[in-house]
């Protein structure tokens, strides 16, 4: 369905971003990979998404709390693979704390990956979408840019920012072919999750497997958590012409998070 188009889907080696990637491959589209990690396991990752999928992958290992950065990747996907068509905007870290005990330089780093990032993507893509008359952006937001959690104030304000931001670029886009929506997932069992298993499974004496159990039975009616693949098995609809008309949404896929 996507042969022919480019996909850049940021903080992609990992988690969430990597199931949205492959599902894009699977699909047909070339891939931009972004995201940090082992040189040697990247490069196997690239390898694998091309021999496996036929298309073309390339690897930019932007920072993106630097805007500099973003814009070098943003004009060598547009140099070596003629634009970004489907940009996914995935990225992004965590930081539990309470408000007045939370580090600066973590507020600083969760507004600027979360959210600036999703800006400046956004704002360089948007020029060739135009030219195209075609475009897809994809905001990875979450449930907590709906709600929000105790100790995830940057996360949550970052969040909610970007929700803002897509419906913003949703109506600028409305009489184009580009559209913008936001991806609202729940509990997605990634690196970014399991480390606050971790911690619970320390500060409460119980194992991984319980403190688990704990974090879904607390905000997670289904008790389970929501898959990667289903994550881009949502973004690949979005993709596709039955939702041309599918502009400015937040959709959660939250194991009935939203529904309490
Ligand atoms: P993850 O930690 O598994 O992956 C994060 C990815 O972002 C990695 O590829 C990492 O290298 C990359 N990254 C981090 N900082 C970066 C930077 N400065 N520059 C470039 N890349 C950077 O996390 P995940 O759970 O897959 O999260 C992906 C997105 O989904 C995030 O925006 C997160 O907020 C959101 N999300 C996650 C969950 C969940 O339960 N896991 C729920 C809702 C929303």
């Amino acid at each position: 369905m996507l042969q022919g188009k480019t996909a850049l889907v940021t903080g992609s080696t990992s988690g969430i971003g990597l199931g949205i990637a492959e599902a894009l491959a699977a699909q047909g589209a070339n891939i931009v990979l972004n995201g940090f990690g082992e040189p040697s396991a990247i490069s196997d990752l690239q390898q694998r998404l091309q021999a496996t999928y036929g298309i073309q992958v390339l690897y930019h290992a932007a920072d993106m709390s630097k805007p500099e950065e973003i814009a070098d990747m943003m004009a060598q996907a547009q140099r070596e693979l003629t634009g970004i068509d489907i940009l996914v905007n995935n990225a992004g870290i965590q930081h539990v704390a309470n408000v007045e005990d939370f580090p600066l330089e973590k507020w600083d780093a969760i507004l600027a990956i979360n959210l600036s990032a999703v800006f400046h993507t956004t704002r360089l893509a948007i020029p060739y979408m135009k030219q195209k008359n075609w475009g897809r952006i994809i905001n990875i937001a979450s449930v907590h840019g709906l709600v929000a959690s105790a100790q995830k104030s940057a996360y949550v304000a970052a969040k909610h920012g970007v929700i803002g931001f897509t419906k913003a670029v949703a109506l600028e886009t409305a009489q184009t072919g580009i559209t913008s929506n936001a991806i609202c997932p729940g509990w997605v069992l990634t690196p970014l999750v399991q480390r606050q298993v971790d911690d619970r499974a320390a500060k409460e004496s119980v194992s991984l497997e319980e403190a688990k159990k704990r974090l879904l039975a607390e905000k997670q009616p289904s008790q389970e958590f929501v898959d990667p693949a289903q994550l881009g098995a949502l973004a690949i609809f979005l993709c596709s012409a039955a939702a041309d008309q599918v502009r400015g949404v937040a959709w959660n896929m939250d194991g009935g998070w939203m529904a309490q």
